[in-house]
């Protein structure tokens, strides 16, 4: 057996773990290991024979006899793993995870503490928390540029590192954009294959090293002698899409500064950038092809205009001399040529209110863009008023409820339910043909509703309607160029509202518009 108890002994003195025997009764320490003596760093010496509260900060100890961890283990939790603090003889606290036994020999009481030094593990845990809490702000930023100042900003202040530079590259050199605690100089190059940054963007994977005065890649910045020569490198790639979009370079003046922990902490910070930046440039591209799509639709408009008023002087000319030839010459042509004429003349007609429309069209959301304080009211009989004539000839009716002040451009507001208001009497064969105004005041807008008890609209056009010039009817049918719903919908765009239409066959349409109870008037 005596052999037996050396193998056990060994074992006690060499375990990693700090090992403390202690008398349970009085809290005095009889025994310790290596271990244990490095992790208080304290002489055998100086322990053996002390009370055990020598190990535990004033937060750990009760009355000055036990530690709270250690009643613990000696009344409900023997045997299990608790937490606590230890301090060394310099002050420094420790973590330690504890697992206390206790043993009865021969009616004395011993107690076995065997402590797990956890003081990294903790750091770890903390920080790794801290920067994934940090990360948020990553999300909220709007360029890539503001995100470099953030990067830096929590790697110092979470992981406490001093010297951090962020890196792009430039063809084949590697170029520091941001730094902190080191001063780099604007003009700064490192050739991208020697450098260790470099080699992050060349492989795509963090390089850690422990010694970079060994590395053959190691690049001595000789600028400034103030700069202190650094030992300890992490070179952590941002990879976009399969792109390095940049590196971060961490420096340390110590040997073996970094550890695989801080290397796969910031390898997951790093996803996080990297979603970040892609979700920038998915922004900043969605932001140019709407400022592309913008810009076409003032050209198109700005052309419409331009051609549209220029059609119209030659159209002039059309329609007067077919009317010249008519009235000069009308008893020299034949009924047919007269008939010709005649037809010419009313295709110039028709041509003019589509390019009188086109030209209505092109104007919104650039001419009469003046906003004022409109009496929907006031506005409504104005309209009644403008479209008499269909409304005596047709016998029709137009039913206004009571209505809202809005702050709009008039004249749009005017034009959008004169348009919604004229449909619904024109495409309308009841014995009374009845629109109908009202409104509802909802959470962020106005819900307007223009009912009509027409002729309705079949579903397979649903789509169609609000398309420039197309039309359900032929003209002998019914009167337009079908650009009247057209000019709706971009009046209603330009106000940041929405147009849509419910309707059955035979039995009327709906047609509803919103606008927004503050407007921001929008580029259409
Ligand atoms: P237009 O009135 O000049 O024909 P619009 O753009 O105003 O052009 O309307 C497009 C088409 O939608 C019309 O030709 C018609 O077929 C249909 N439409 C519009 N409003 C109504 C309505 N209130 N009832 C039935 N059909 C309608």
């Amino acid at each position: 057996m005596g052999g037996s108890e050396e193998i056990y002994r060994k074992l006690f003195i060499e375990s990693m773990d700090a090992i403390f025997i202690g008398d349970a009764r009085t809290g005095i320490i009889i025994d310790c290991n290596r271990a244990a003596c490095e992790l208080v760093g304290r002489e055998k010496s100086e322990l053996v024979g002390q009370h055990q509260s020598i190990l535990h900060p004033a937060s750990e100890r009760i009355d000055g006899t036990m530690t709270r961890t250690f009643l613990q283990h000696m009344t409900d939790k023997e045997g299990e793993v608790l937490e606590a603090q230890v301090v060394t003889k310099t002050g420094e606290i420790r973590d330690v995870a504890i697992k206390a036994n206790i043993i009865e020999i021969r009616e004395n009481l011993y107690v076995q503490g065997i402590f797990r030094d956890v003081t990294d593990w903790k750091r770890y845990e903390g920080q790794m928390r801290a920067l994934h809490i940090s990360a948020d702000k990553l999300a909220v930023t709007k360029s890539v540029e503001e995100i470099y100042d953030i990067i830096l900003d929590i790697i110092r202040s979470v992981l406490g590192f001093e010297f951090l530079g962020i890196a792009v590259r430039e063809g084949e050199s590697v170029h520091y954009v941001k730094a902190l605690g080191i001063d780099i100089p604007p003009d700064f190059r490192a050739p991208i294959d020697k450098s260790i940054a470099g080699r992050a963007f060349l492989t795509g994977s963090t390089q850690l090293i422990n010694d970079a005065k060994i590395d053959p890649d190691y690049h001595v910045v000789e600028v400034d002698a103030s700069i202190p020569s650094m030992r300890s490198e992490l070179a952590i790639p941002i990879v976009v899409d399969t792109k390095v979009e940049l590196v971060i370079n961490i420096e340390s003046t110590k040997l073996n500064a970094f550890t695989r922990r801080d290397k796969d902490m910031l390898d997951a910070f790093a996803d996080r950038i990297a979603a970040s930046i892609k979700i920038i440039r998915h922004e900043e591209e969605l932001q140019h092809y709407i400022e592309e799509l913008m810009r076409s639709n003032r050209d198109l408009d700005e052309y419409t205009y331009v051609v549209s008023h220029d059609l119209k002087a030659p159209l002039r000319t059309i329609r007067s001399f077919s009317y010249l030839l008519l009235k000069d010459l009308g008893d020299e042509i034949s009924e047919e040529g007269r008939d010709y004429l005649h037809r010419i003349a009313n295709a110039a007609i028709n041509m003019d209110a589509l390019i009188e429309d086109l030209l209505l069209l092109s104007r919104v959301g650039r001419k009469f863009t003046n906003v004022e304080e409109v009496d929907l009211n006031q506005l409504l009989r104005e309209i009644e008023g403008d479209l008499k004539p269909i409304i005596a000839q047709r016998k029709a009716r137009v039913v206004v409820n009571e209505l809202p002040v809005v702050h709009v451009p008039k004249t749009w507001m005017k034009q959008l339910l004169t348009n919604l208001i004229d449909n619904g009497i024109k495409f309308n064969k009841s014995e009374v043909p009845t629109v109908e105004v009202r409104f509802e005041s909802r959470n962020d807008d106005y819900m307007f509703a223009v009912r009509d008890n027409g002729i309705g609209i079949p579903e397979q056009y649903f789509d169609k309607i609000f398309k420039l010039f197309e039309r359900l009817h032929p003209r002998e049918e019914y009167e337009g160029t079908g650009a009247g719903l057209a000019i709706c919908k971009k009046i209603v765009d330009y106000f940041g509202g929405q147009i849509w239409f419910e309707s059955r066959l035979g039995e009327g349409s709906t047609f509803f518009f919103t606008i927004p109870s503050s407007p921001k008037l929008g580029e259409v």
